[in-house]
Formats: structure tokens, C-alpha cells, sequence
């Protein structure tokens, strides 16, 4: 009985720092997705999300059912920024995905991976946080010029991505 009540003092502790600050950092940083992700038809910057993260049924060969990003309506060579914090350096890869994602960027920051698909262009190297790393374009396996952005945690695991982030990499602000 005793026993027992000490663990759920422990459990509530626990819950408690969750909703703290840093807790909340520390939980987005493990499980990114447990902020919410974008809907079809949400407006984030000028654009509007065409599909969404989640299940879906194209039509086009070769493309995957279960869609592992956020697709938006951007047109071939919109500016899109590294995600990070003011002062931070990212390294970008730029590599083909012959897969059909096309010219893609991929980078490390705030211990989340992010991919920029379907680009017309891409910078590759360090780069400053903030600064435009890519053009979106019509490259790889796809109906027409958009941006697909992928989130992946600490694992590496393509997770929903978060509307805040996408807003960021195309604004280049928090
Ligand atoms: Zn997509």
C-alpha cells in the first residue's frame, strides 16, 4: 500500500514536469509529433497544404500510399530556409532520391532531421540558420510543382510533421 503510493507520487512528478517548459522540449525532441500536424487545406505562409501526413490514394504509380510528409502548393523556385536556432550552422546534403522524391535537401537541426523534396535547386555545405538552402520545383515522382517536407526524431523515424516547423522553413523564422 505503501509501496504504491509512493510510485504514483513519483507518476505525478513525472506527469507535472511534462508540462514544464522543459519538458516540453524534451518531449517534442523524442516524439516530435506530439504537437499537431497540418490538415489538407490549412494555409501555412502564402501556401495551402495539399496533402497532409496520413494515408492516401494517388493513382501514380510508384507513389507510396501512406504519405510520410506534408505536401505543399508552392511554385518551382520558392526560397526555402534551413530551420535553426540565429547563429547555428547547418550542414546540408543535397542528393537525388531515385525513389521519386527527386533533388532532395536533407539536414540536421534541433536534434530533428528535416527533407526537402521535389527541389529545383539545393545549396549544399554549411549553412547559416535562416538562410535559403533550396528552391522548391517539379523533380522526382509527382503531379506538378510542390513542396514535400519530412520530419524525422532522434531515431530517425519519419514522424508527423509539425505546422511550426513548416512555416519556419518557409519564412526562415521561428
Ligand atoms: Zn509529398
Amino acid at each position: 500500500m505503501r509501496k504504491f503510493s509512493i510510485f504514483s507520487k513519483l507518476f505525478l512528478l513525472v506527469a507535472l514536469f511534462f508540462l514544464t517548459t522543459p519538458g516540453r522540449r524534451l518531449r517534442e525532441l523524442v516524439t516530435p509529433h506530439f504537437t499537431k500536424t497540418p490538415k489538407k487545406g490549412d494555409k501555412i505562409g502564402k501556401y495551402t497544404v495539399t496533402s497532409p501526413w496520413g494515408p492516401r490514394n494517388l493513382g501514380i504509380a510508384g507513389a507510396s500510399t501512406f504519405h510520410q510528409g506534408v505536401d505543399l502548393n508552392t511554385p518551382v523556385g520558392t526560397p526555402l530556409y534551413a530551420i535553426g536556432k540565429s547563429g547555428a550552422f547547418i550542414d546540408v546534403q543535397c542528393w537525388t532520391d531515385q525513389k521519386g522524391g527527386g533533388l532532395v535537401a536533407s539536414y540536421k537541426s534541433l536534434g530533428i532531421s528535416f527533407d526537402y523534396l521535389h527541389l529545383s535547386k539545393c545549396y549544399p555545405g554549411k549553412q547559416p540558420a535562416g538562410s535559403v538552402i533550396a528552391l522548391s520545383g517539379a523533380s522526382g515522382v509527382g503531379s506538378g510543382p510542390h513542396f514535400h517536407f519530412q520530419q524525422r526524431n532522434v531515431l530517425g523515424k519519419k514522424v508527423p510533421p509539425q505546422a511550426k516547423y513548416i512555416e519556419w522553413s518557409l519564412t526562415g523564422r521561428e
